[in-house]
């Protein structure tokens, strides 16, 4: 048995009853996505539109559709990489219980995973401000890039957004309180891909850590919660879960 940091957290999968997965941009960074508040990152070149201003000016719509147009070709045109993979794979297996993601591109359920919990909402939906009305994001973005025109919605002809979180809009409470109980009830809590800086972010390994679980951390720069984990890995994802299913297949070796 050599104890290296995969081979330890490999036994902890094996083992686990709760296992809960957290995942920030740095998983779709491999797939091609930019993180959009890195350099050259859709923020560092535009200002974000914030919710208030969304729901009282055209132009802020036409600019927040404008933005929203742009990354949504980024997001079409990537797909799923090795790490979106093998956490689809530990669900089906029934290792991983549930799913948290700070990422609006859909790619885990383009993986095939089931059960995620998008705390920043998702971007291959829209949805309308005013009635439940919700239609995917496609053709809508193509339209408003023929014609320049913001939607509205067809049912009440109320404002058509992202189905994401803007800066200033309020998370939705039923997706975190699904995420609360899931960090609080896990026994294993593998956050990855994400600085753990921005809220919620930063408190939910908190929250799964003070309620008795483990806390790895798999990371390429430091986080302010590696004092706080169980195991630090500051190696590419892809390349560590790899390694992580190698050795649970060859669980005997553990
Ligand atoms: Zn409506």
């Amino acid at each position: 048995m050599i104890s290296n940091p995969i081979n330890i957290l490999a036994r902890w999968i094996s083992t686990s009853r709760h296992f809960v997965a957290f995942t920030g941009a740095g998983i779709s960074t491999e797939s091609g996505i930019p993180d959009f508040r890195s350099p050259g990152g859709v923020w560092s070149q535009n200002e974000p539109v914030y919710y208030n201003d969304f729901l009282q000016s055209h132009d802020s719509r036409k600019e927040y559709w404008r933005q929203k147009s742009i990354a949504h070709q980024d997001f079409t045109n990537a797909k799923p990489n090795i790490s979106h993979e093998i956490l689809s794979l530990w669900e089906k297996r029934n290792l991983l219980k549930g799913l948290i993601t700070q990422n609006i591109d859909g790619l885990h359920q383009d993986a095939g995973s089931e059960t995620v919990s998008e705390i920043h909402g998702t971007a291959r939906w829209v949805n309308c401000q005013s009635c439940s009305w919700r239609e995917k994001a496609d053709l809508h973005v193509e339209q408003f890039v023929e014609t320049g025109e913001v939607p509205s919605c067809p049912e009440c002809n109320g404002l058509v957004k992202h189905s994401t979180i803007s800066f200033g809009q309020s998370l939705d409470p039923a997706v975190m309180s699904q995420s609360n109980a899931w960090s609080q009830k896990a026994d294993l809590y593998l956050a990855m891909g994400s600085s753990l800086v921005v809220q919620p972010a930063a408190s939910l390994p908190v929250i799964a850590k003070e309620s008795g679980s483990r806390l790895v951390i798999i990371n390429r720069d430091s986080t302010p919660l590696d004092n706080l984990a169980d195991l630090v890995i500051h190696e590419p994802l892809g390349e560590t879960l790899k390694k992580a299913e190698e050795a649970i297949l060859n669980s005997d070796k553990l």
